[in-house]
């Protein structure tokens, strides 16, 4: 089966797009393109709908990359779609394949707002997850982290209004300059390939990593983001944990 190609990697805004229907089995539905991100990186996949030129609507609960095909999207069929329904959605059909939009921008500003903790965090992260209701984001450190100071310093990143930039960048690229590594957060995947080109998010002046996954174009759009929780997992272990504020509501 061929790759699926994937609309989000170069374009998150996008909340639909027309598709044909290339495989669909009791795993769930494959689309020749998608604008559905599949879970990884940390980030909870998409839902939404499929919907056929006649009308028909077919709801995705979940987004998963296909257990048995490298690159290929699985929309996985919410369960009390019937074997009518699903008939409707055979291989060939085309659709308009929409995202829920309000559950992807809450993925987006979460994942934005965990580049703005890794900057402010001087400590590996080993370990990353975000939904649409919180993201938690743990580091390898002993040291203690204070929840005030990292909400404010969310706050402050947001308030600055910090462009977010895709770049595509080579490991010769890299390898040429050893600036750029230095200021990463997470170090590059090396395929070992010179011509590999390595997805790079850049947070404008305040990070610069390796990710795949969907985000705001601007810290401003992250919007009120707080600290609500910070845990001590294991010795060398500090979870963070944060949620949305109500406008108005000042964090702590
Ligand atoms: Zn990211």
């Amino acid at each position: 089966m061929a790759p699926t190609e994937e609309l989000f990697r170069d374009d998150a805004a996008l909340l639909a797009c027309r598709a044909t229907v290339l495989a669909h089995d009791d795993q769930g539905l494959v689309l020749d393109r998608t604008v559905f991100y599949p879970l990884g990186g940390g980030q909870a996949g998409d839902a939404g709908e499929l919907l056929a030129d006649d009308g028909t609507r077919l709801a995705i609960a979940d987004t998963r990359k296909h257990p048995g095909h490298a690159g290929v999207v699985l929309h996985v069929v919410a369960p009390e779609a019937d074997a009518a329904l699903r008939a409707a959605f055979a291989p060939g059909t085309v659709v308009t394949a929409r995202i829920d939009a309000a559950r992807r921008r809450a993925h987006m500003r979460f994942h934005t707002a965990t580049h703005l903790l890794c900057a402010l965090v001087p400590h590996p992260v080993n370990g990353c997850s975000i939904t649409a209701g919180y993201a938690r984001l743990d580091f390898h450190t002993a040291e203690p982290l204070d929840k005030q100071a990292l909400s404010e310093g969310i706050a402050r990143l947001v308030a600055a209004a910090h462009p977010v930039r895709l770049r595509s960048i080579s490991e010769a690229e890299l390898d040429a300059q050893p600036e750029l590594v230095r200021s990463m957060s997470v170090q590059p995947p090396r395929s070992g390939d010179p011509a590999g080109r390595v997805r790079l998010v850049e947070v404008e002046g305040v990070d610069l990593q390796p990710c795949g996954g969907t985000h705001v174009a601007n810290t401003a759009d992250i919007g009120p983001v707080i600290v609500t929780k910070v845990e001590k997992k294991s010795a060398m272990t500090r979870r963070v944990i944060l949620g949305f504020a109500e406008p108005g509501v000042s964090p702590g």
